[in-house]
């Protein structure tokens, strides 16, 4: 292998690190940042994501309360408990964790959170503010693609960027922050053809698809900074990227590995998103005199 690994899984467990001493600077101002779960159903990927968030809130010290619904809950009684909990002063962030049952819309739920609690980053409010480059909770996959090209001093002005998926949740918010960072984006989807003349040409190549195998040695340019958000099981159970690992590294500049990469960026960037919250809430009541 050539090609530096970007260890997501120690990026984050030191970023949790330094949350500690954030979370008892809040506590001192008489703060618990608080994070609210809402798991509709019992998916049991779903499960197994809400026992990991929660996990790693009590390793910080945030506190989290999870609030479990039956798959059959009507939407009415969804958007009623997000009412609640949008007013409720110790829940500094709400997650409800997709997807949700077909009776329910994931848009009125998404827009029904405050948009000052949506540690996601999916109402559109945010969405807006980051398309505008304002400051607003950004969606924990793409930031935490960002964090982890920092950690490892890779600058993105300038570079091309290419971003192979367009979801709400990774490839078009990916998209816009690597161009609130100056790169120069390219965009692709299932109907870009041919995909490799596009991912060729990428400095930095995010690939978030949902595809094992889907980018090879040959798509990728030597020295480039492959970044593989996939998430696949292949024929034996294990969990692979969209990356073909072991020959990419050997042209890559820089990879990261699945599991180990961007999943734990994803888990430690909802924690940011929770600090990020209550701290604002401190910062508005020192700003109110108060
Ligand atoms: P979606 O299914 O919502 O989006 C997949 C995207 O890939 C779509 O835009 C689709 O294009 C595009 N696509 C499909 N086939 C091809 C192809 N052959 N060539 C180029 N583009 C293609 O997935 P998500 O964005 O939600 O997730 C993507 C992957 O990332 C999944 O494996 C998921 O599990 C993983 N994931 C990992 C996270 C982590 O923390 N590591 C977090 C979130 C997701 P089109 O729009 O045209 O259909």
């Amino acid at each position: 292998m050539t090609a530096r690994l970007i260890d997501g899984k120690a990026i984050a467990a030191a970023k949790r690190l330094t949350m500690k001493t954030r979370v008892s600077r809040l506590k001192s101002e008489g703060v618990v940042p608080g994070l609210a779960v809402v798991l509709v159903g019992a998916n049991p990927a779903s499960m197994s994501y809400v026992k990991g968030k929660i996990r790693d809130c009590k390793e910080v010290g945030i506190y989290s309360e999870l609030i479990r619904l039956p798959e059959s809950v009507p939407e009415k009684e969804l958007l009623e408990k997000i009412n609640v909990l949008n007013v409720r002063d110790e829940i500094h962030g709400i997650l409800v964790q997709l997807p949700l049952p077909d009776q329910i819309s994931e848009q009125k739920v998404i827009q029904a959170i405050n948009p000052d609690k949506d540690v996601d980053g999916f109402h559109p409010v945010n969405l807006g503010k980051m398309m505008t480059n304002q400051e607003c909770f950004v969606p924990c996959t793409p930031a935490g693609i960002i964090e982890m090209l920092k950690a490892v001093n890779i600058s993105i002005a300038g570079k091309h960027a290419v971003i192979v998926g367009r979801s709400h949740i990774v490839g078009k918010p990916a998209s816009q922050l690597f161009l609130n960072y100056n790169a120069t984006v390219t965009i692709c989807h299932s109907k870009t053809t041919p995909l490799s003349d596009y991912t060729r040409q990428a400095d930095i190549l995010v690939v978030a698809v949902g595809r094992a195998g889907l980018i090879g040695a040959e798509d990728v340019k030597t020295g480039a900074v492959v970044i593989d958000v996939g998430m696949n099981r292949n024929g034996k159970g294990k969990l692979v990227g969209d990356v073909v690992f072991k020959e990419t590294s050997e042209k890559a500049g820089f990879i990261t590995p699945v599991p180990g990469g961007v999943g734990p960026m994803t888990r430690v960037m909802l924690l940011e998103n929770t600090l990020k919250a209550a701290e604002r809430k401190v910062r508005d009541r020192h700003d109110d005199g108060k």
